[in-house]
């Protein structure tokens, strides 16, 4: 990500941020931030714009969509070169953590709205289906506010503006602006599908305007970044009841049993923790290996962090995104060194212009320190020995955070017995992070980790308000409890007590 320099403001009034380099701090940008009269603008635009959008069926809604997958497919060097610019990630890293996945997303979403959204019949248990048809329409809920982090920002981006425009909403994206560009992309992307201009819009800006949108006339908020942001974005969504996902940050957890194959567990160890630069809200942040193995998985752990390549073009790894962050790596760094850690590789910035950290492995990292209990954000494996797996859960669950976990062992069952007691959004086998990849999975935090979810059945409909319809079946004149009581109304209630509820055969009839 660039660092975010202010500039004097324009002629117009609106303040200016420069954007530089994360790789050498040269200047690469600059945006204007959107004032709250440019967001009652576009939200007035959005508004008008929804109904003729909404009344597209889903399947028109998702052709036009979908033909943007071809779009991305054509533009995708512009788009990376995008993304390499402002985060200054390695091209394989923005292919794999960008470009696939949003291909993913929207040809998933695309193909499979429709059955997640359509209309449908319930069929309605026995005590009811006699009376009445239940039909469960989804309504979009209007104009969606998204907004978006500067981590993985072409993907965080276009996931949920996807799954609400599909649902029938038109939308407001502010990317980061620490990313504004990579953000921008999956509006372009969207109109050279067809996608009318009002329906998606991008307004660049800061928290300032962030705020602003949050504040403004729209009816939901889906919100992806800090913890700190995220409880003020519920804050200012409470008075007016408007509803709010919140994918916020983690501290994930990697569990290594004594069964798991140390060579796998080694290696994921370092690239879960490393890959972005450490930059992805559920990459491995604490590492608890069991005792009896511990000695030779760390020895395989520093062998292979050692030999992690860091630096412009091809390395591994990139510089972390901005300056930020290297200050908060540096200073979970220094915080377990002066408690005790041992620094086993690297652990400290690399000199010079750009905003490298060196990959880092630090043992005998403890919860008194920062480095396992705050989120680090950075290229660092910090592992703690346990004496066995109970332990492990244990301390895994010592967290506010509850976003993802991860289990190493060979046993897939005792993979999901673990999962079972981490108190995680979802947890993962022998691998970690990839689960947001999975579009079917219901993906989201626990605890400060967030509220709601961005992926699944869940997140789709999440964008709209089921309208259950309770059909009539059989017209009669008058409902059958209605005015005027009678004793015949008290009969057949208690009857329906009696034998419906009374009896084994009713309770079987009637559920
Ligand atoms: P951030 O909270 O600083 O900013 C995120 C977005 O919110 C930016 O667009 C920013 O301009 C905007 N913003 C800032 N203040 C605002 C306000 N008061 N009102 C409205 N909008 C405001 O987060 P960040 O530093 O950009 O992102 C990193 C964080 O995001 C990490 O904690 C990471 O774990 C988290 N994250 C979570 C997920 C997830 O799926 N759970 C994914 C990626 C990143």
């Amino acid at each position: 990500m660039a660092i975010v320099r202010p500039l004097p403001d324009s002629v117009d009034g609106h303040r200016r941020l420069a954007l530089d380099s994360p790789i050498d701090r040269q200047p690469i940008d600059e945006i204007e931030v959107g004032t709250t009269e440019d967001v009652e603008r576009v939200v007035a635009k959005a508004r008008v714009a929804q109904p003729d959008w909404a009344a597209l069926s889903v399947r028109e809604r998702a052709r036009i969509v979908r033909s943007a997958v071809q779009i991305l497919v054509d533009c995708r060097e512009e788009i990376i070169g995008t993304v390499c610019a402002e985060t200054g990630k390695p091209r394989i890293e923005a292919l794999m953590v960008e470009i696939v996945p949003a291909c993913d997303f929207l040809n998933y979403w695309s193909r499979y709205a429709h059955r997640v959204l359509r209309p449908h019949r319930q069929r309605l248990h026995g005590s009811l289906r006699p009376l009445k048809k239940l039909y469960i329409h989804h309504q979009p809920l209007g104009v969606v506010g998204v907004i978006t982090p500067w981590n993985a920002p072409f993907v965080l981006s276009l996931n949920p503006v996807v799954q609400a425009l599909l649902a029938g909403n038109t939308v407001i994206l502010k990317p980061s602006e620490v990313t504004p560009r990579s953000g921008e992309w999956v509006a372009r992307i969207l109109h050279k599908a067809g996608v009318p201009d009002d329906v998606v819009q991008v307004l660049h800006g800061d928290g300032e305007t962030g705020a602003a949108l949050v504040d403004a006339d729209i009816d939901k908020v889906c919100f992806t970044g800090s913890v700190g942001t995220g409880r003020k974005i519920a804050a200012s969504c409470a008075p007016r009841l408007v509803p709010c996902t919140l994918e916020l940050g983690g501290k994930d957890a990697m569990i290594v049993c004594a069964d798991a194959d140390l060579e796998r567990a080694a290696a994921g160890a370092v690239y879960l923790s490393m890959f972005n630069t450490g930059q992805v809200c559920m990459s491995i942040e604490r590492v608890y290996v069991v005792d009896s193995v511990a000695d030779e998985f760390i020895r395989r752990v520093t062998q292979r962090a050692a030999a992690v390549t860091y630096g412009a073009g091809d390395a591994d790894m990139g510089p972390l995104f901005w300056d930020r962050q290297l200050d908060v790596v540096t200073r979970h760094i220094d915080d377990a060194k002066a408690k005790g850690a041992d620094i086993a590789v690297g652990g400290a910035p690399v000199a010079g212009n750009g905003l490298y950290f060196q990959p880092t492995v630090v043992v005998g990292a403890t919860h008194a320190m920062q480095l396992m209990t705050e989120e680090t954000f950075g290229p660092v494996v910090a592992i703690t020995r346990v004496r066995d797996e109970d332990e492990a859960i244990r301390l895994a669950n010592d967290s506010h955070y509850g976003l993802s976990g991860s289990v190493f062992t060979k046993d897939s069952d005792k993979a999901r017995r673990i999962a079972a007691r981490l108190t995680t959004g979802s947890v993962v086998h022998n691998d970690a992070a990839v689960i947001y990849g999975v579009p079917e999975a219901p993906f989201g935090g626990r605890k400060d980790s967030g509220v709601g979810h961005v992926n699944g059945t869940d997140a789709l409909r999440g964008y709209t308000q089921p309208q259950p319809i309770l059909l009539d079946r059989w017209q009669t004149e008058r409902g059958s409890v209605w005015y005027p009581y009678s004793q015949k109304t008290i009969q057949s209630l208690e009857a329906v007590v009696k034998y419906g509820f009374g009896t084994k055969l009713g309770r079987w009839l009637t559920s």
